[in-house]
């Protein structure tokens, strides 16, 4: 652990890592910035006691370390001023400009970000909206640079405090140095977080390290010599040394392998830093002839970069002391590249804005160069300026939403779900009460407020919204929601003008008539029609008169034939009084007789009369008596009827039987009757003139269908030519 927090020693740094790039011009600014910020943080401390000006001195040393350019430099000096401090973006812009300004309100952001989560699946978007928020890379840089320093300074930290720091710099930043390829902040990154996240572990493996220091040195410090000796001798300039690989490293070793420290053997690794490339393969050759090749340990790093531009030369080897060593082998640039990362490539612009085209340029030209699929994932999350197509926002709770660029509150809630949107009737962005159509930008948190009276969405939304998903989802509402709303308000209508002229409502579900009635309200269904009366694309009014005709023409037809179908047609449940066999629909208890004109038995379609004084008399509905019942103004006096399911009880009925006269033809009818085990009432013939006869006989059958068996046989006698219900 670093013991130097003193502003002497950060600001020493500073000062050397800006002489080391001939930036000393700019310390006069640099100044004015120290001083500026440390005035704001007077009142804070940091948790050591020690004051606060420490940490952006040494998050401003670290950024110039990185090699990054001045308003970099300054704006990490004042990273946390807009957050912690009475101090604004306009304060800072006119001091220090516009650019300084607004790299730290970049930089705020990220801080106010939440970017803890437990959800594994969570953590490529956290990574991705780190860098889309951050449309300046040095907005990253300086944001990685806070957490290096914060890290460092972890042990004054409470114990949960330090577990969710380490997590989330697992989860979020080392990641993003690896991404960025800054090894050597990934590997410090790494180091701290396990020391507090697995500490036992961290322990035994740096006590380890610890009792072995002394051999591990001397064994590097021989093959060192081994090395530079042979390269001196043969005139390559070098610088080279030895190393243990850095702990978390060791620790992923021991956890793959499952291993304990004691089996792992490649825990040395060498550096040969050279001024050229033919230098490096120059080196390797010497390297596998002053030690024993390990097969198929050799990368050529140069040849092929790794995806975030690392390269060098790798050879595993085993020396007289038979403990095998990796030898990276790579020119000061790759060096650089390889500590540093991005930021190695900073190109320091005098004057000019940052964010530029040309800021990417690096990027860029990783892009083009890289196809392989690990590059693929390199450029997902390297993509800042390409971020263009979407934003990142926050739920309240901190779930991560991905949206199209320029998402309203409106995507959003129907990104989380359909309800939310339909119920919504405002929203809060970043806790302040926001217009529903507001552009969202990376790292709001966004609420939906939502209300059970919401009228759901308006038809605006479809205009403002910028998510397929959300126009779907409004578009779905529209159809189903006011839908039904204008069915049952259209239907309401229809019916009420279908009463008030006196139209029964029952033909619109007739299957016969219902078709006949829709063709000519040009509908398919009666549920288009009703939403049409709904939406005032058809008026009540007009659509009845568009059936009047067709009704009435219908129920003409059908009480000659089969309308009565319909009417006797049993109402499934309903078990109500019967009086001799038949209901009498809306009329509980009345006198019930069968009219001698047609004596309709049960199965015949019959209807009912409400005579004078000697109750319902109840005809076949094909009877002549009944045909006229549609209309008025004896429509009111006809009633419902239909019979009850009583099967054993008998009906009398009459047949008129036709015949052309012969004696015997009396018995045969008697002979018919008798053997059909019917009980027969009256059997009487009467002769006509021309040599014809009329019989007729009146028997007692159960239903309809006995009757018909009954009819059969008699007209099967000879000289029946013809038969009739009832009596005329
Ligand atoms: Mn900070």
């Amino acid at each position: 652990m670093r013991t130097l927090e003193t502003f002497e020693f950060h600001y020493d740094t500073l000062k050397a890592a800006l002489e080391k790039r001939a930036l000393c011009d700019d310390m006069q600014i640099i100044e004015q910035a120290i001083a500026y910020a440390n005035d704001k943080h007077q009142h804070q401390k940091r948790k050591d006691g020690s004051p606060y000006i420490i940490h952006p001195l040494a998050v401003a040393a670290i950024v110039a370390e990185f090699g990054l350019d001045t308003d970099a430099i300054l704006a990490a000096l004042l990273h946390d001023c807009i957050e912690d401090t009475d101090a604004s973006h306009s304060d800072i812009a006119s001091l220090f400009g516009e650019t300084v300004a607004e790299l730290v309100e970049g930089v705020t952001k990220l801080t106010r970000a939440n970017f803890s989560s437990t959800e594994q699946a969570q953590m490529e978007n956290l990574r991705k909206m780190f860098m889309a928020m951050s449309k300046d890379i040095r907005v990253v840089l300086i944001k990685i640079a806070d957490r290096l320093h914060n890290m460092r300074t972890m042990q004054y930290q409470t114990p949960a405090k330090q577990v969710s720091k380490c997590r989330e710099t697992m989860d979020i930043y080392a990641p993003l140095a690896h991404r960025l390829g800054m090894q050597k902040i990934k590997w410090e990154l790494e180091d701290i977080s396990l020391r507090y996240l697995v500490p036992d572990d961290y322990n035994t493996i740096t006590n380890y390290l610890n009792e072995h220091q002394q051999q591990d040195e001397a064994f590097m410090n021989t093959i060192q010599s081994n090395i530079s000796d042979r390269l001196s001798a043969v005139g390559i300039r070098n610088t080279s040394y030895g190393r243990i690989k850095h702990v978390y490293s060791i620790y992923r070793k021991m956890q793959t392998q499952c291993k304990r420290i004691e089996e792992l053997y490649d825990l040395y690794a060498f550096r040969v830093i050279v001024d050229s490339i033919p230098d490096c393969y120059n080196v390797l050759g010497h390297i596998h002839d002053l030690f024993n090749l390990v097969p198929g340990r050799f990368k050529d790093y140069i040849s092929t970069p790794k995806p975030n531009m690392y390269q060098s030369l790798h050879t595993t080897v085993i020396g007289k002391q038979g403990i095998p060593f990796e030898v990276q082998i790579r020119t000061w640039d790759m060096h650089e590249t390889a500590e540093y990362g991005i930021a190695a490539h900073w190109k320091y612009k005098q004057g000019s804005g940052g964010g530029s085209e040309k800021d990417f340029e690096w990027v860029r030209r990783l892009l083009e160069s890289q196809q392989d699929s690990d590059a693929d994932e390199y450029i997902e999350s390297l993509k800042i300026d390409m971020f263009d197509d979407e934003v990142f926002v926050f739920t309240p709770k901190g779930r991560i939403v991905s949206l199209p660029a320029g998402s309203t509150p409106i995507d959003f809630a129907y990104a989380i779900h359909s309800g939310v949107g339909n119920a919504m009737i405002g929203a809060k962005v970043n806790n302040r009460i926001a217009n529903i159509d507001a552009s969202l930008n990376n790292g709001d948190i966004v609420e939906i407020l939502t209300s059970k009276s919401a009228k759901g969405p308006s038809r605006d939304w479809l205009n403002i919204c910028k998510s397929n998903q959300a126009r779907t989802k409004i578009k779905q509402w529209f159809k189903k929601e006011k839908r039904e709303e204008n069915v049952n308000h259209g239907r309401a209508s229809f019916e009420a003008e279908m009463r008030r002229t006196g139209l029964p409502l029952s033909l619109t579900i007739d299957p016969e008539i219902s078709p006949q009635l829709l063709k000519k309200l040009s509908f398919d269904n009666w549920e288009d029609m009703y939403a049409a009366i709904g939406y005032g694309g058809l008026t009540a009014l007009k659509a009845v008169g568009r059936i009047r005709d067709e009704i009435n023409r219908a129920m003409k037809s059908q009480a000659n034939e089969k309308s009565a179908q319909v009417v006797a047609k049993p109402v499934e449940g309903e078990n109500r009084h019967s009086v001799n066999g038949v209901i009498v629909e809306d009329i509980d208890s009345c006198l019930i007789k069968f009219a001698k004109c047609c004596t309709p038995v049960p199965g015949d379609a019959i209807a009912g009369f409400i005579t004078k004084g000697f109750g319902v008399s109840v005809h076949r509905a094909d009877c002549p008596n009944a045909a006229n019942r549609h209309e008025q103004p004896q429509a009111a006096r006809w009633v419902r009827v239909r019979w009850a399911n009583q099967d054993n009880q008998p009906f009398e009925t009459t047949l008129e039987l036709d015949c052309i006269t012969r004696d015997g033809l009396l018995l045969d009818v008697a002979t018919v009757m008798s053997t059909s085990r019917v009980r027969l009432k009256e059997l009487n013939g009467k002769d006509l003139p021309g040599g014809k006869s009329v019989f007729t006989v009146r028997f007692e059958v159960r239903n309809v269908d006995e009757l018909e068996v009954i009819r059969t046989k008699l007209l099967n006698i000879r000289d029946v030519v013809g038969s009739r219900r009832g009596q005329n």
